[in-house]
């Protein structure tokens, strides 16, 4: 036995090994799928929600039973900005708890070898030290708005815990920071404030406004992370990690929301000004993850904030604006 944290498993040796991304469509599970598929693997098992709806436990296990997968990555979640987290909070436990507990408990009944769950930073308390490392889970009360999800993902990490004591099963989790890129939420109020200011800032180009309303004072800091880099890390994380502890991933690079509406704004060309509409709130001044774990075991970003705009805003030209 070597290190347990360094252990490496045989995910990248079988190409033909059969993997289910939960969750294929959404932000992260598709990025996932594009990384696995650029890799050369081929036996991907993917079901639409329509196909298979995660929170029906015997329909999950039936579908456990059928296809015994040998590797999970957990990516499906009901998910959302802080109004959906206030306007459906029993939506955002519920849901969650019940697609992570059925498709863990199935994984491990099903023999699968290694599992791998994502959260999110929203897991630590709203007051935690900055940048925010693993131990800072539990360690004083959530940020309100969006404890009700919180909640769902801190049990789940709790649940790759207690298997993996109880019965030595190989699950680990990741908890990855401000995400964006292809197939992200490009809703004018709902979504996170960079897809949120792409769009507006295209709608703005295309109709030629001068100015476009940005929210807050443009003083809070931010971390942002590619999904294709998370989806590296996830690759990362199933080859070469396999501890108790949750892992932080993030790029470790924070920016305020002005420099990132001045990136956003020259990526897509407005020539506008922009307007900074105090009435909206800030939220929390500073949210950057610790990942000095992660890139102790060798994992680095790749993707500069800058390069990762550029690909998600030809994305959004192509696929969403003019739809
Ligand atoms: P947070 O990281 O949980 O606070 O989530 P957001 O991505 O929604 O907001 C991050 C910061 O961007 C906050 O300070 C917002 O006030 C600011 N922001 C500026 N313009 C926008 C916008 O159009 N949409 C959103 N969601 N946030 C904006």
């Amino acid at each position: 036995m070597g290190d347990p944290t360094h252990d490496s498993s045989d995910f990248l040796t079988d190409k033909s090994a059969k993997i289910f991304v939960a969750g294929h469509r959404g932000l992260v599970g598709s990025a996932i799928v594009r990384k696995l598929q650029s890799l050369g693997f081929t036996n991907l098992v993917l079901r639409s929600h329509s196909e298979l709806d995660l929170t029906r436990q015997f329909d999950v296990d039936s579908f456990f039973a059928a296809e015994k997968p040998r590797f999970v990555i957990l990516a499906a979640a009901k998910v959302g900005g802080i109004h959906a987290n206030n306007t459906y909070p029993a939506d955002f436990i519920a849901i969650n708890l019940q697609i992570q507990t059925n498709v863990i408990d199935s994984s491990f009944r099903h023999g699968v070898k290694k599992f791998l769950f994502l959260g999110s930073s929203c897991i630590y308390p709203k007051l935690a030290p900055q940048p925010i490392p693993e131990n800072a889970l539990l360690t004083g009360p959530l940020e309100p708005t969006n404890e009700w999800y919180a909640i769902a993902k801190i049990a789940g990490i709790k649940m790759c815990q207690a298997y993996r004591i109880q019965y030595s099963w190989d699950a680990i989790s990741g908890m990855p920071t401000n995400l964006y890129g292809r197939n992200d939420n490009f809703h004018p109020e709902n979504s996170h404030v960079l897809p949120a200011l792409m769009r507006r800032f295209h709608e703005a180009k295309v109709n030629n406004a001068k100015q476009v309303l940005v929210w807050g004072t443009g003083s809070p800091l931010r971390e942002f992370l590619h999904v294709d880099d998370l989806a590296d890390a996830v690759v990362f994380l199933m080859d070469k990690y396999s501890g108790l502890e949750h892992l932080n991933v993030g790029s470790g690079k924070e920016v305020t929301i002005k420099d990132l509406a001045e990136l956003v704004k020259e990526v897509v060309g407005f020539e506008g000004d922009l307007v900074w509409d105090t009435s909206k709130p800030d939220g929390t001044p500073r949210k950057l993850m610790d990942n000095s774990k992660l890139l102790g075991l060798g994992w680095t970003p790749k993707i500069s904030l800058k390069d990762g705009l550029v690909d998600t805003y030809k994305w959004y030209v192509e696929n969403v604006a003019g739809q």
